[in-house]
């Protein structure tokens, strides 16, 4: 069996669309499917539509529904546990992840036994902003030289994995939940195939610039050390530096006397260091705050309603 686990955030009005497109596949894989929709908090008609959906087709659609928004990273999870299949795909409710690349990703996984997972990844970037692109592929630029794990460029959550992988994800069950790096990290052999960028279907997108650059930055803090490497490195070479100007001072005052001058000058310098302070302290902060959130080992979501409440009141 095929699990599709799909979150929704405000998706009334992909959802009918979504389903409609993802049956039509189905004659192309002979194999039963169950979709699994988790609704993330949508403040819109999502919950009815699902359950509309599910009482259409009771055999085949089931959907969790959370009590708040806690986030997409919060909805695959929930998802991923609650899937059954041999096979498992993660798919937006927008129609930018083609069901009608499924044949071809089964066809792989087919082909190459050893093959535990099928990605997919954009080939271009169209209809994106060019400044989002730019600061994208300086984030994988950065990523991947300072993080162990290696995060493919353009990369979606996209994917269609064996049972043993999706066990895998489900044993990494941390509060901060980068998804891009969890699917790379859990290793095995993973395959890409490419494909065209394309719109939403209808809705919008719930990323502002300033959340994806927040979720950038969660991907550095969750996947490497390096920025406290760097703090340390900053720390070490400026205390260095003011060892060996101390040195300097002390010999030129003993051969020249001592003017009083050069106060501006100390006050950069103060400024200067302060600044290096504060920074190394925020970044340092930033891995306390992730301990912190990580030692009150909070349950990733809770659920309001699934299908089986539904078949209580029939
Ligand atoms: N999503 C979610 N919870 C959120 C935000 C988004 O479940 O808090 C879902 C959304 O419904 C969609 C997928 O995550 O199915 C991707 O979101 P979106 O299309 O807004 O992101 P983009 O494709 O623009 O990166
Ligand atoms: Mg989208």
């Amino acid at each position: 069996m095929l699990s599709i686990v799909v979150p929704c955030f405000n998706e009334e009005a992909s959802l009918p669309i979504f389903f409609e497109e993802t049956e039509k596949v189905k004659k192309y894989l002979n194999m039963p499917f169950e979709y699994i929709f988790v609704n993330d908090g949508s403040s819109d008609q999502t919950l009815p539509v699902l359950r509309a959906l599910y009482r259409a087709h009771p055999e085949s659609v089931r959907y969790l529904s959370f009590s708040r928004n806690f986030g997409k990273e919060a909805a695959l999870y929930a998802g991923l546990q609650a899937a059954k299949g041999d096979f498992v795909t993660v798919m937006d409710a927008d129609l930018q992840d083609p069901p009608t690349l499924l044949p071809e990703m089964f066809a792989m996984l087919e082909a190459k036994p050893e093959l535990d997972c099928v990605g997919t990844r954009r080939a271009d970037r169209k209809g994106e902003p060019k400044i989002r692109s730019f600061f994208s592929d300086a984030f994988y630029n950065i990523i991947n030289k300072i993080a162990d794990t290696e995060m493919v460029n353009g990369a979606r959550d996209f994917r269609l994995m064996r049972r043993n992988m999706v066990d895998a994800v489900l044993q990494l069950s941390e509060y901060n939940r980068f998804s891009k790096g969890i699917f790379s990290w859990v290793g095995f052999d993973t395959e890409y195939i490419a494909y065209e960028n394309r719109e939403r279907v209808a809705g919008e997108t719930s990323w502002s610039f300033w959340k994806l650059f927040q979720y950038s930055i969660d991907g550095i803090v969750n996947f490497s050390d390096t920025p406290l490497n760097i703090a340390s490195f900053i720390g070490a070479l400026s205390c260095f530096g003011s060892l060996i100007a101390l040195v300097f001072i002390v010999i030129r005052t003993f051969i020249f006397g001592d003017p009083t001058s050069g106060w501006p000058s100390m006050v950069s310098i103060f400024l200067f260091v302060g600044g290096l302070q504060l920074l190394c302290l925020g970044i340092i902060g930033k891995y306390i705050g992730k301990i912190f959130l990580e030692t009150k080992n909070r349950p990733l979501y809770f659920l309001k309603e699934t299908e089986k409440d539904q078949e209580k009141q029939r």
